[in-house]
């Protein structure tokens, strides 16, 4: 087989990646989950049309999503990622040797299962001693959930399931979740294709955080290739610690500079 797939990313831009095999395809009860071997980024996730994680460039995404926040925090101990079945956020949390707990809360069980089955090299930190998985909505967890000291929204764009992901009583629900100097951070999409997302996560989560920032990565298989992601923090943050294993993406330097943002960017957030 040698075809196309086309995410649609928005009503006129799409994004083609040659695809030489279908790996897995099925409706879940909440979407329909495919993983597909490409040409150019290898195996790839995709939730109803929309590019997930590939191969070739999660690295991107689960090491910003996770160390820009951890590096903040001063003894991260007790994390939890809303969303994220497919385990990158959670091996990245778990290299953190402070980390005592690390929680997925993921709704679609067929997720994991796909990316214990076909993307080990992404999952593979969920069978670790720390790693805790949970099957539910995190709508609902986070309302029970107390003394984290990170939680990473690390969900699908907010349609279906994800709607109440991207609102302000959710990040409220988040704030009440996290401990005395607990930090949040959510991805929220790209600033040249869905600049009102970004707005109106900034403008959500600054209804509960004092301290609200947006940083910024670049990852090729997402909308634009430049991607955004909001974090929220009790209080001010102080110097970023480094860390003691190899990154691919993440440096000291990234971790300052991802908060430079271009002028246009911070117009959208003014
Ligand atoms: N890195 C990805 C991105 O930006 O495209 C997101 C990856 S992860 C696979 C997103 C996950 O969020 C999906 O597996 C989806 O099932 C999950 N999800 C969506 N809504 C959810 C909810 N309300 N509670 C928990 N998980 C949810």
């Amino acid at each position: 087989m040698n075809t196309w797939f086309t995410e649609l990313q928005t009503q006129a831009v799409s994004l083609g990646l040659k695809v030489s095999r279908v790996l897995w395809h099925e409706q879940t009860p909440y979407q329909e989950l495919a993983v597909l071997d490409t040409v150019p980024f290898g195996r790839m996730l995709v939730l109803d049309g929309a590019i997930q994680t590939t191969i070739q460039d999660e690295f991107v995404y689960h090491e910003m999503i996770t160390h820009v926040p951890l590096t903040l925090h001063p003894q991260p101990r007790k994390v939890a990622v809303i969303g994220g079945g497919d385990g990158g956020a959670i091996r990245e949390i778990l290299k953190h040797p402070s980390v005592e707990e690390a929680h997925l809360i993921e709704i679609d069980e067929k997720v994991v299962e796909a990316s214990k089955r076909f993307l080990p090299e992404i999952s593979e930190a969920l069978d670790d001693e720390r790693a805790h998985v949970h099957f539910t909505d995190g709508i609902r967890w986070v309302q029970e959930a107390r003394d984290f000291d990170l939680i990473i929204v690390d969900s699908t764009d907010p349609v279906g399931p994800a709607e109440g992901l991207f609102v302000p009583e959710f990040y409220r629900s988040i704030y009440d979740a996290l401990s005395e100097n607990g930090i949040m951070v959510a991805q929220s999409e790209s600033p040249f294709l869905q600049p009102h997302i970004i707005q109106r996560v900034m403008t959500g989560v600054s209804q509960s955080f004092p301290v609200t920032r947006l940083y910024l990565a670049a990852i090729p298989t997402y909308p634009s290739g430049l991607w955004s992601f909001t974090l929220g923090s009790k209080e001010t943050l102080g110097t970023p610690r480094s860390v003691s294993f190899p990154t691919r993406y993440w440096t000291p330097e990234i971790q300052r500079s991802c908060f430079a943002l271009p002028r246009f960017v911070e117009d959208l957030i003014r």
